[in-house]
């Protein structure tokens, strides 16, 4: 292929895999796994500059993505100085992009295009909403959306932050996600936290500690911890003081040396540089010791936390409040929150971080997939084997769970057959046979016929009945999946499909 071929059909592909992906990532990881690199043509040197390829790097594509050459413009003023934006010893560095309508001259069609100007445009909107994700990512900025944890619940394995994610088949049931592994190592997902539930337990506790009676506990325990600062405090206060006084004495005995004694003056000139050195060194440690205590609470303070606590939990639940209010609010006590989905089985266990520096564990029950999460899963599982052991089909059987209150946990939808069948194959239940667990009779009392009767009355194996229940040879049908057929063999079926096996085997 002609160098230049190659070159644009690379960047053809670039384009094209950003459609589908939508990042610039995402195309960086696609090239790099295709083992294709990319076209670069670094402006060093005399005129003409060879391209080179190089491994496709994400902000190689971002640049690709971001020039309007390739979308047939010609273009000035995409990047104006700023000065203030400038690093020593980075000569790029100091230029700031500008937004598409601050461009001084943006003239179209001047060069051939791979895109067209509108693509462009919805390309630049679609990094900049990816790289606003990312950052709100990294600092957990509250974000509109149903689950309230999102950017403070981390994982317990590798400690990165999960994702949100929405499953369920209508994408409206949150999940917490940690990928960060299958992200950055392509392995599996290290754990995934229903948000629901997550978010109910963590709301609650957030409740409780704005309960009036808890308040006055963590003021009288910040009472306490004053006055232990208080003591700490005066034993720095001496300390300082005594190192000080070492020094003024110092300075005294150098003061009243006879200028004659040079060499004893000489040594107590360096002691008292000594002594000034210990007073730097002391005050620069009590003043550390000093900003990491809080500031003493006044007692205006002690009234308006007390009144927050009032308040809060009634903000909290109005019906103006959004999630964003809600995840603002968390903030203000909750540092993080830690799950591990995976310590005990069918529990998460969860350590709350709170501001203050306490932090509290604690395990809740993970709802299962399909049942009532109320109702014990043994009590289901059990109710479901007696219901089968008593000849019940799927559909029968779901009835009858519905009748008795039980509901799926997920939608809180009535059970259907497929539930059933779903949980009967997870708990390893046999199918009902019609006739008990003998085998399936060769014809069943309507006159249709099972598969293995249906298969000595054509003189074919069982394995041609399915193939022919497939294709629509023969009609039958199923109680439900998993169940016996019962298939419809007439006359004229059997005459057919001997005349057909006739002509095959000639
Ligand atoms: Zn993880």
């Amino acid at each position: 292929m002609n160098p230049d071929e190659e070159v644009q059909a690379r960047i053809h592909l670039v384009f094209q895999k950003f459609r589908d992906i939508r990042s610039a990532r995402g195309v960086m990881c696609y090239l790099r796994e295709a083992h294709l690199p990319l076209p670069v043509r670094p402006l060093h040197g005399p005129a003409p500059h060879e391209v080179i390829w190089q491994d496709a790097r994400a902000s190689s594509v971002r640049d690709i993505l971001q020039n309007p050459a390739y979308a047939g413009a010609y273009v000035y003023g995409r990047k104006v100085k700023d000065p203030t934006k400038r690093r020593p010893g980075a000569p790029g560095s100091g230029h700031v992009r500008q937004p598409v309508d601050k461009w001084e001259i943006c003239l179209h069609n001047v060069y051939p295009a791979y895109i067209r100007w509108e693509e462009f445009l919805a390309n630049q909107a679609q990094l900049r909403a990816n790289q606003l994700n990312y950052r709100e990512e990294l600092h957990g900025v509250p974000r509109k959306g149903q689950a309230l944890l999102q950017g403070i619940v981390r994982c317990g394995y590798c400690g990165a932050f999960l994702h949100l994610r929405y499953s369920g088949p209508h994408g409206d049931f949150p999940v917490y996600v940690c990928n960060n592994d299958q992200r950055q190592f392509g392995g599996k997902r290290c754990q995934e936290v229903r948000a629901i539930a997550l978010d109910t337990q963590i709301a609650q506790r957030f409740l409780a500690a704005l309960h009036p009676d808890q308040l006055t506990l963590a003021l009288a325990a910040l009472a306490q911890l004053e006055q232990e600062e208080q003591a700490e405090r005066k034993q720095w206060e001496l300390r300082v003081e005594r190192v000080r006084y070492e020094a003024k004495r110092a300075e005294r005995q150098y003061q009243v040396v006879e200028p004659e004694n040079r060499l004893v003056a000489r040594s107590l000139e360096r002691q008292w540089e000594e002594k000034l050195r210990a007073v730097e060194a002391v005050e620069k440690e009590y003043q550390t010791w000093r900003s990491a205590r809080l500031a003493p609470i006044t007692e205006a303070d002690r009234v308006s936390i007390l009144a927050v606590g009032r308040d809060l939990p009634l903000l909290w639940q109005a019906e103006t409040t959004t999630n964003a209010d809600r995840k603002q609010m968390l903030h203000l006590l909750i540092r993080d929150v830690i799950v591990d989905g995976k310590r005990a089985h069918g529990q998460v266990w969860v350590q709350v971080n709170w501001q203050t520096g306490a932090y509290e564990e604690f395990c809740y029950k993970r709802s299962v997939r399909s049942y009532e999460a109320s109702a014990d899963v043994e009590t289901l599982e059990q109710r479901i084997r007696e219901l089968n052991a008593a000849q019940l089909i799927d559909a029968q059987l779901a009835e009858r769970l519905n009748a008795e209150g039980y509901r799926t946990a997920r939608l809180h939808r009535p059970f259907t057959g497929g539930t059933v069948w779903l949980l009967r194959e997870k708990w390893g239940i046999p199918t009902v046979k019609i006739n008990g667990t003998e085998h399936n009779p060769a014809q069943w009392e309507d006159g249709s016929y099972s598969v293995h009767g249906a298969a000595t009355h054509l003189g074919v194996n069982p394995s041609t009945i399915h193939h022919w229940l497939k294709v629509g040879k023969l009609t039958g049908h199923q109680l439900a999946k998993g169940m016996p057929w019962k298939i419809d063999v007439t006359d004229e079926d059997v005459i057919q499909l001997q005349e057909w096996l006739r002509r095959a085997r000639r």
